[in-house]
Order: C-alpha cells, then structure tokens, then sequence
C-alpha cells in the first residue's frame, strides 16, 4: 500500500566510513588508495560516476539509483569500509538557511519512506564543516521542527524508534536515514600475502577470510585425495575460492596438490599412529615451499587448539619446528559455535557443508596425541618425504579464481 510521495528509489551517493584507516600516521594515503581501488574493482560495471575523499570519508557517486542496492551489496564485501550510508546529497549554495530549507524538504521525504512503524523519532547532524553558521543541535531542532509534522510522531531524543541523519559537508549536505554496517578492518593486499591451507571444512575457509580482513591478501594451497583432480570431485573447494575472491579486488590463486605422492611413500613404512601428522607435516613443508615461491610471508591454517587430535599442543609443536615463516591459526581461540557463526555470515557455510571426502578425513583414525619433532623428522627420513614434496609440487595445478570460479591456469 504504497500511498506516499514517490521517492528516489535509493539516494545517489554512499558515503564510506573507514575506522581503522584513520588510525594510521603516515602511510595512510597508501591505504586510502587501496581502499580507493578496491572498491573500483567491486564496483566494476556499475554505472559509478566517481569515488572521491572528501573530509575523512569516500563518497561514491552513482549516475543510476536503482543500482544502489546491489552496490551496497558488493561494498559489505570490500575490507576496510566500517559503515555506510545511502544518502540524499543537497548542494550548498552559500544561503544556509535556504540550503537547511531543502534539507528539510528531503529529510521530510525520506522519513515518510523509511520511519515505518516507529513511535518516535530525532534527527541527528554532525557538521564535518564547522564553519556552518548554525551548531549541530540547532540545525537538528530546525530540521525537527519540520519533520515532526509529516511523520506526526513525537521527538524522542534517547534511543529513538527512527533517525534521520544530517552530515554538514563543505560543498554539500547528506541526508539519510540508515548506518549500514560493514566488516572494518584494512583493505586486501594492504598487509601483503599469506599462504592459507585450505580444505573443504568448515574453519580453514574462515581463517582465510579472517586474514583477508586484516589486509592479506591470500594464496591457496589444497591437498586432494587421489591422482588426479577429477577423481578427487574437488568442485567444492573451487567454490568456496570463488567465495573468498567474492572479498578481493583481484582473482585469487589456488594451488591444487595430489596427495598421491605422500600416500605411495608411506603406506608400509610408516607407524599408522603417525600418519596423520606426517601428512600434516607433508602438507605444511609443501606449503611452505609454494609460499617462498610466490611471495607470500606466512603459512595460515583453520587450527583451533585441541579441536581435533592432530591439533593437540604437543602435535602442533611437533609438525612443523623447521618452518621458518610464521604460522598464523586465525581461529586458534574460538570454538566450533563461533566459527560456524563467521561460516554463514560470510557466505561460506552452506559450501563448506557439502560432502567432500576430503584427505585428511581417510587418514587412520586413531593419531598420537603427543608426537615429537624428532621422531617426526626420523620417520620424514624414511618414507623420503623429501622426494613426495618434490613429487606432488611437479604435479600440481595452479588455477585463478574469481568470484565466478577459475579463469585460466
Ligand atoms: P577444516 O574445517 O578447516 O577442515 P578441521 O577442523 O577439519 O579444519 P583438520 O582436518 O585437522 O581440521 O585440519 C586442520 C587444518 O589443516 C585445516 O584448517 C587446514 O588449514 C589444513 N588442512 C586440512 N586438510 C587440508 C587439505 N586437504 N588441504 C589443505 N589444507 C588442509
Ligand atoms: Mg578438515
């Protein structure tokens, strides 16, 4: 029962709030820019006139409001944004109380189409342009004073049901009527790159994400059973790059292992007990060679501490004493709950779910709980580990993945 005024569908700026980015001293122009390009390249195709830094925060002009939504939507998925806002631009004219006039107007308008069924209302202004001739409160109570009347509903100044938002700019004034919230954190590939063990689980996909809102920009490495990547029905993990590359400005590299060479080696020489931190050793040590060979600066996997027996303390001590680069566990500290919730939220969950008979999940089923590096560095010795690396390095396949899936090898 749509009764009122027709509106524009959605306002034509978005104005982009970045928290963290404003904490930073001298590179943040560097960051700045980043955050500039990366939201370029999720806007790419969408009819965006420009993206300028205006008084610490990135308006984003779009020549077709019906495109709003969906470039709201591409946005929550670009690090480094905290918040957004849809908002109605007024133009300042240099008359100030004509330019609060049409403020008015618009705030009016906006209101009617978006206070629903709220019982009470403020309007809220923040002047980034101090040299407004009127203080914030003022203008808020100007702006009430007209808005009340439409909406017919009392002012209420602590937590209202509905608030309309007045941002005084230099050149222009913004209205709007909602803080959309964002993820925060810096924009990828402000921090470098990782290199992420990704399998078909549920935690390693998150610990990649997780990274990538720290400004990583990540590589990845999968480890498949069987010969070759057909036999192994590896499209689930394929789609669950393209979902992480949904987050990147660029399409993503993913490295896909046999696990072959690992399994001829060991089956007979090595004790079952061990099998499966030998084979995270394996995988770890090849990782780390990928990770060297293309720049990356650390190995992250989705390790939470005691929630499998090869992650034990003693074992995730023991797998790996000669890596070099650090290994960073993202969710070292959460617990499945947690990390299911991060899971849906970004997307992932519902690939993650699908059925994959994933290598690690054939391993024997009773591993040490305490395994030591020597020991583990002896038996590395004896199935010539070494020479699997070697193997399974040669014969793996290096894919790009977009948000669409891979594009080219
Ligand atoms: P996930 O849900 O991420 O699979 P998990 O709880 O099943 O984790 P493990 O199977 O013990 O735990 O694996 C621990 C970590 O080792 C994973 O989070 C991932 O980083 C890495 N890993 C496991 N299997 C693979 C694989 N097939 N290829 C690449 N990395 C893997
Ligand atoms: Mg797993």
């Amino acid at each position: 029962m749509e009764t009122e005024t027709p509106l524009t569908p959605i306002a034509p700026v978005i104005s982009a709030q970045y928290a963290e980015i404003a904490l930073k001293g001298k590179n943040r122009r560097v960051f700045l820019q980043r955050l500039k390009n990366n939201i370029g390249h999720a806007l790419k195709g969408e009819p965006v006139t420009n993206i300028n830094h205006v008084e610490s925060r990135l308006l984003i002009r779009l020549a077709d409001e019906t495109r709003s939504a969906d470039v709201v939507e591409k946005l929550r998925r670009v690090f480094g944004i905290q918040w957004m806002s849809c908002s109605t631009p007024v133009p300042r004219t240099g008359d100030p109380m004509a330019d609060l006039g049409r403020v008015a107007e618009t705030a009016a308008r906006m209101a009617r189409r978006d206070a629903g069924s709220a019982r009470n209302f403020k309007i809220q202004t923040r002047r980034s342009d101090k040299s407004f001739p009127m203080s914030s409160p003022e203008i808020s109570a100007l702006i009430g004073d007209a808005v009340q009347p439409e909406l017919d509903i009392p002012v209420k100044l602590g937590n209202p049901d509905f608030t309309a938002h007045v941002l005084v700019m230099a050149r222009e004034i913004l209205v709007f009527t909602e803080k959309i919230d964002c993820h925060g954190g810096l924009p990828v590939g402000s921090s470098g790159r990782v290199t992420v063990l990704l399998s078909g689980g549920i935690d390693s996909p998150v610990a990649a994400w997780m990274m990538m809102k720290r400004g990583c920009r990540p590589e990845f490495v999968h480890f498949y059973a069987g010969r070759s990547i057909e036999e192994a029905d590896t499209g689930k993990i394929f789609k669950l790059a393209a979902i992480l590359a949904g987050y990147a400005p660029r399409p993503l590299i993913l490295h896909m292992v046999p696990a072959f060479p690992y399994e001829v080696r060991s089956i007979g020489t090595i004790d079952d007990a061990y099998d499966m931190v030998l084979f995270r050793r394996f995988m770890v040590k090849l990782s780390e060679r990928f990770a060297m060979r293309e720049n990356c600066l650390a190995l992250v996997t989705g390790d939470s501490v005691g929630q499998v027996a090869s992650q034990t303390l003693h074992n995730i001590n023991a797998i790996s004493p000669d890596v070099r680069m650090p290994v960073f566990r993202p969710l070292v500290g959460l617990n499945k709950i947690e990390i299911t919730d991060i899971s849906r939220m970004t997307g992932l969950f519902e690939t993650s779910v699908e059925p994959y008979r994933d290598c690690c999940s054939i391993r024997s089923p009773k591993p040490v709980l305490n395994a030591k590096a020597d020991t583990l560095l002896e038996m590395s010795e004896t199935m010539n580990m070494a020479d699997a690396i070697d193997e399974a390095a040669r014969t793996s396949t290096r894919f790009k993945i977009g948000p669409d899936g891979p594009l080219e090898r």
